[in-house]
Order: structure tokens, then sequence, then C-alpha cells
């Protein structure tokens, strides 16, 4: 074999994945996992993206997810930075008694858990290093994507050889350029709020239970973190705030901004203070009209970017990961062309129902919830108590949280 085929050859993958984030990771792994070899390519440097301080979110992970994480091997490594959530409190300003979902009401295992971002990717890290059909390209400049009849090629900063195969699976974001660059009709729709995002430990234990608090001002979750010395006494806070305002809390000492979530938390989780940095996030909603095209597959936040409200994006990511990752699987051992376009509508026929109502669901509750009006306020508060009482719809609604 000359140089130049060899080189070729070695370039050559089954499915290229482009954005390494969460979505893209879990991606490259479940592929790697079914026997594909898989080349992910990130901008940023994973020195970088490994720290801790590169995003110190704590996500919540539906049960579902944790049933995929679990069948990839990973969950035994996660475990030990899991917080269970057996409890959901959602309440709105005002008099009311709000919604109290409780696992135990329909289940034998927890509604969800929570895990520090920083673990899930350096687990996840360390379980792609493992595979011997992975490649990493990391930090990397994508030149240029293009897609042909029979493959997809794309070239790097740097490198002479193209990268090509017959799929690429867009993991680049929600503001994802691949996604632009092929032109599938997007519509993206600002909050004008920004989700103030910072750590608190506090007096009283959480009691495995997460809050979601709706003020006129956007909703502020509180979601329970495993620490050290398993006190139950740390929350992960994401408060979405007005953009201004947000701007504004971020900048407050840490006793004013104690002083602010105190008056929604103090009865239940006693005095609390904050520990650590802040970050900011901007919210809006991302809806893509066909997540896939010839030799493309949009996944994660590049295909559907939701209001972290239900804490449900990255859970609808994996859930495209894994549906897609058996997909192929089959397609596969039937000997099937992995870029086709009529394989690849099956899969987005599949997916198309769980990302339209979680997406609607979603900006439903921040559009009735985020508002000043007054009527609409009572009415708010009569559907929480209402649905608290309704055990059926109730029941949904949790199998729903849970990702069942
Ligand atoms: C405040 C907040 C809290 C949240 N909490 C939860 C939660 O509790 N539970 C939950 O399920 N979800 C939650 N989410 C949603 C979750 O963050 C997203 O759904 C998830 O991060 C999407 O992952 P992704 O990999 O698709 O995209 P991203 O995380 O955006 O990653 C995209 C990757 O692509 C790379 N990239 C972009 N452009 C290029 C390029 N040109 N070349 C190469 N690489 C590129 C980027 O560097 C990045 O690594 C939350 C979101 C916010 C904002």
């Amino acid at each position: 074999m000359s140089e130049q085929n060899k080189t070729e050859s070695q370039n050559h993958f089954d499915i290229l994945i482009i954005g390494g984030g969460p979505v893209g990771m879990t991606a490259a792994l479940l592929m790697c996992q079914q026997g594909f070899k898989a080349a992910l390519f990130d901008r940023l440097d994973y020195k970088d993206v490994l720290s801790a301080n590169y995003d110190g979110r704590t996500f919540a992970y539906a049960y579902g997810s944790k049933l995929v994480l679990e069948k990839a091997g990973i969950w035994k490594d996660l475990e030990s930075h899991a917080q269970e959530i057996q409890d959901i409190f959602v309440t709105s300003e005002g008099p009311g008694e709000g919604l109290h979902y409780a696992a135990a009401e329909i289940a034998d295992h927890p509604m969800g858990f929570n895990i520090e971002t920083r673990h899930f990717r350096a687990t996840v890290y360390e379980a792609l290093q493992k595979q011997e059909n992975f490649h990493l390209f990391a930090p990397c400049d994508i030149d240029e994507i293009t897609f042909h009849q029979s493959h997809v090629k794309v070239q790097i900063s740097g490198k002479d050889s193209p990268f090509t195969a017959p799929l690429a699976l867009a993991a680049d974001g929600k503001n994802s350029f691949i996604r632009e660059q092929v032109g599938l009709k997007s519509k993206t729709i600002p909050y004008n709020q920004k989700a103030l995002v910072f750590v608190i430990d506090h007096e009283k234990s959480h009691n495995n239970c997460a809050y979601e608090h709706f003020l006129k001002t956007g909703p502020v979750a509180l979601l329970p973190m495993k620490d050290e010395f398993c006190r139950r006494t740390r929350c992960g806070v994401i408060w979405s705030l007005h953009s201004d305002r947000a701007d504004d809390y971020y900048a407050l000492s840490n006793s004013d901004l104690e002083t602010e979530l105190s008056r929604h938390f103090s009865e239940i989780l006693g005095p609390l203070s904050v520990n650590g940095r802040r970050w900011l996030f901007p919210l809006d909603v991302t809806v893509v009209k066909n997540y896939v095209a010839p030799r493309l597959v949009l996944i994660g936040d590049s295909a559907h970017a939701i209001h972290p409200v239900a804490g449900q994006g990255f859970n609808l990511g994996l859930r495209d990961v894994s549906t897609l990752a058996t997909h192929l699987n089959k397609a596969k051992d039937l000997g099937l062309d992995l870029g086709s376009l009529t394989l690849l509508k099956d899969y987005e026929k599949k997916r198309r129902k769980d990302i339209l109502s979680m997406t609607a669901m979603c900006d439903g509750l921040v559009r009735l919830f985020s508002n000043d009006n007054k009527s609409l306020g009572h009415l708010r508060r009569m559907g929480l108590d209402l649905t608290d009482k309704l055990p059926m719809l109730k029941k949904t609604l949790t199998r729903h949280a849970m990702g069942l």
C-alpha cells in the first residue's frame, strides 16, 4: 500500500462527530461500543474542558438517562458522584401549596440524579480513552465540511489529508455552524433571560428534594448535590432572570445574593451561603424543522435547544444518542449505507415526538410563569394545586420527568 493510500485509509472512519460537548462525547462512546470507528472534533482544548472551572453546572439526569449510562458501562464510575432526587416541589409566588412529585408514589427508584458536569465529562473522557476505535482531534479548527454522493469530508487546519466517513453527526451546540451550512431550517427565539448558576451550602438537609420556585422574574431551581461527607447540605442553584437583572445579580456581593435567595428558601434550608464562583448562560429556544440530511444527523442542542426550567436538555440529547446508536447498529448488521437519507429519516421519525413535546412543555412553562400578569398568577397557582390533586395526570408527568 502506498503512503498516500495508507493515510487515506487511516483517515477514513465510520462516523465523524463534530462537537465534543456532553452529547458529542457520549455519542462517540456509544458508537465506538457498537464497533464503529469514530473521530471526534472539537475546537476546545480538553485540558480546559476537563477543568472544574470550565462549567460549574450540576445536571439533573432523568432516571431513563441513568439506564442509558448504565448500558454504556459508565454508571458505576458516576454513581459515587450522583445525588439521588426522590421528590420535586414546584411552587409559585403567592399563596397555594404547589405541586409535589414523589418518586415513591410510582416507582421503587428515584426520579433521577444530579451530577456535577465536571464529573460527567471526566468519566466519559476516561471511558473514551479505552476505546481503540476512538480518535480525538482537539483543539482543532474545521476549515471545511463537504457532503458528497458516497461520503462526507472534513478538512481541519494544519492537516494535509481530509477525514472521510459515510456519516457525520453535528453535536456542535445550539448555534450549530453545520446546521447553517447545510441549510437545515431552524428558528431561535431568545427569552431575554440568563441563567445565573452557583452553589450554596445550607444548614438544614435537602432530604434528596429538588425545588422549582416560579417567581415573576423567572424560575429558580435548587438541585440537591452530593457533598464530600454526605451531609446533604449543598445545592446547585439555577436562577433564570431577565438578562439585565441576571447581570446585576451576578455582580452582587455574596451576602447580598444570599439575602435575595434566602427570601425564598431560608424556611426550607435554613441559613445559606454562596460557595465558589458564579456562571451566566443566555437562554433561548431553538426549534429545528429537520434533524437529518443526506449523510448528516443533528444531535443534542444542535437539533433542539430548550430552556433549563425542567433540566431536560441533555436528557433529550442522550435519548438522541442512544436511539441513533441502536438504529445505526441495526443498519450495520444489515449491511446498509449509514448515511442514506432513507435510513436517517427513520431515525428522525423516532425522535420527533419526544423532542417536540419536551420543547413545547418547557417553552409553555417559561411563558406561563415568567410574567407579571395578576390573573395569570392566580391561574398558575390554581393549576399547580389542581395538578397535585389529580393522581393520573401527576403520574404521567412524573414518568415524563423520569424520562421513561
Ligand atoms: C443553566 C443550564 C442548566 C442546565 N441544566 C440541565 C440539566 O439539569 N439537565 C439537562 O438534561 N440539561 C440541562 N441543560 C441543558 C444542557 O446544558 C444542554 O442540553 C447540553 O449541554 C447540550 O450538549 P451538546 O453537547 O449538544 O452541546 P454543547 O454543550 O453546546 O457542546 C457543543 C460542543 O461543540 C463544540 N463546537 C461548537 N462549534 C464548533 C466548531 N465549529 N468546531 C468544533 N467544535 C465546535 C463546542 O466547543 C462544544 O464542546 C442546562 C442548560 C443550561 C444553560
